[in-house]
């Protein structure tokens, strides 16, 4: 089934008006419904049948029924509801996302045609590590897009809008397409719960043992430190980032003989996990995790093994062969932001 832009758009719908100014509202709408319908158009997805507890056709019927609300409060942030078959993304995401491909000089490295190992970008990659531009965007991230940032009022024709500079999605960076690469993925991340929610029983057990081992082995065999309630919740996000990452690269592949899929498909993986790495730094609960996520590192470590452990049996490839050679933009710039982050937080509040 594949739904059509134009049907899509007549189903997203604004929280807010964009401006109190009718022209303006409506050009600005025009131009965010047309990216975001763009964006689901090319996400939508089935597994195979018998994965869900009802009949296909209920299934597809409810996905041609979501609703799409975007919100606009500044926050970086989506989620799925269930009850009311939405799916509530925040537009805020995007300017960040933006805010993320910043790096540019790891990203040229990144993308250029010729290989280099993980090890000699590593290499470079260190020295940029401790340039005090790291530290500025870091900087520049919190007081933007952080917990305290601020929210500017703007009195438009005597209404009140609370705005932030990112709904003209400026300054464009030299990668800022990635802007759409991530929040395609939040969008798949979102439509993975959705997808979850409407298993079978038997298939979600299927998934939740894989994402309990997944955690496990993160926490070195010690118990995952959460409670039931808690853990299961960790579980569906590794689910979801999971259903994420597959269908996203599934629609990224490649067929030349270097590599399976494209190297931009894991550039934007590792920045999907950079944001969220940032944002768990920007609200003060780095490495912590919250009642309803993993905190990023075991998140995004839980995942990687996932996908790389699928890889790696369905290519019979060697574990660490697949880490060096067909996911090596993802593990890079992971690793890159793991460093500057942690090295942040050190100076600042360690
Ligand atoms: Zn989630």
């Amino acid at each position: 089934m594949a739904l059509c832009k134009d049907f899509i758009k007549k189903h997203i719908f604004f929280s807010n008006d964009l401006s109190d100014d009718p022209v303006k509202a409506q050009k600005r709408k025009d131009l965010y419904t047309d990216m975001i319908a763009q964006i689901i158009s090319e996400s939508l997805f089935f597994f195979q049948d018998d994965y869900y507890n009802a009949d296909i056709s209920t299934i597809e019927r409810e996905m041609t029924h979501i609703s799409y609300c975007i919100e606009t409060f500044p926050v970086v942030n989506a989620m799925v509801d269930n009850q009311n078959n939405y799916i509530i993304l925040n537009l805020f995401t995007m300017t960040a996302a933006n805010n993320m491909t910043v790096i540019t000089e790891l990203l040229d490295l990144l993308s250029r045609p010729e290989k280099a190992t993980t090890s000699q970008i590593m290499l470079f990659a260190l020295k940029w590590l401790n340039f005090y531009e790291n530290e500025d965007m870091i900087s520049t991230y919190i007081r933007e897009y952080g917990a305290k940032k601020q929210i500017l009022p703007v009195v438009e024709n005597g209404k009140m809008y609370a705005v932030c500079k990112g709904y003209n999605l400026s300054p464009p960076q030299k990668y800022s397409e990635y802007m759409y690469d991530i929040f395609k993925l939040i969008f798949l991340h979102e439509l993975g719960h959705w997808q979850y929610a409407r298993f079978k029983e038997a298939w979600k057990m299927a998934y939740k043992k894989q994402a309990y081992n997944a955690l496990k082995k993160q926490y070195a065999n010690k118990s995952v430190p959460v409670n039931q309630k808690q853990l299961e919740s960790w579980m569906q996000e590794i689910i979801a980032d999971y259903i994420a990452v597959l269908v996203y690269t599934k629609t990224s592949r490649q067929y030349d003989d270097s590599k399976q899929c494209t190297k931009h498909c894991y550039i934007a993986i590792g920045l999907f996990y950079g944001l969220i790495a940032m944002e768990e730094l920007a609200y003060e609960r780095y490495k912590k995790g919250t009642e309803k996520h993993p905190p990023v590192y075991i998140r995004q470590n839980a995942v990687r093994e996932l996908y790389a452990g699928f890889f790696s049996d369905i290519l019979k490839i060697p574990y660490d062969v697949f880490m060096e050679n067909e996911i090596q933009e993802w593990y890079v710039i992971e690793s890159y932001f793991s460093q500057i982050i942690e090295e942040y937080w050190r100076k600042h509040y360690g």
